[in-house]
């Protein structure tokens, strides 16, 4: 499914969670913010603008959550910070870019591996639904 403002707070309603306005913050912030893997750290940062009295405990929860009811993804990328990133349903078909040097993770929107897929498919007799693949290297402004 397609992760927008109405579906995520439908998924909230259906196993009895309040969209709080805190919730709703975080749930903007996530959808306004679709293609940054923001951490928690920086979610909290962009809530505090919107309401000084969001607190971190709020962030952290909530994350937990969305997580629980599949809403989001965890992501580590191996700099000690969790990410977070919509659990699209094309998210499948996309691979992550890592620079080395600032950290800074970009995306790259094709599979391109499904030749590869097949072939696992015909060998192994497995059946390839998902896949996290992550290019380490130097982004262009870091080179
Ligand atoms: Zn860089
Ligand atoms: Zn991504
Ligand atoms: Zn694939």
């Amino acid at each position: 499914m397609v992760m927008n403002f109405d579906a995520i707070c439908s998924k909230l309603k259906n196993e009895n969670y309040k969209i709080t306005p805190q919730r709703e913050i975080i749930i903007h912030i996530l959808l306004n913010n679709e293609d940054k893997h923001l951490s928690a750290e920086e979610i909290y940062d962009m809530a505090k603008k919107i309401n000084p009295d969001v607190g971190m405990t709020t962030i952290y929860r909530t994350l937990d959550l969305l997580v629980e009811l599949g809403v989001l993804q965890k992501l580590e990328f191996g700099d000690g910070r969790t990410r977070y990133e919509l659990n699209n349903e094309d998210m499948h078909h996309h691979h992550h870019l890592i620079c080395l040097k600032c950290g800074e993770v970009q995306e790259f929107e094709q599979d391109l591996l499904e030749a590869l897929e097949e072939k696992i498919l015909e060998k192994k007799d497995f059946l390839i639904v998902d896949h996290k693949l992550k290019f380490y290297g130097i982004c262009r402004k870091c080179r």
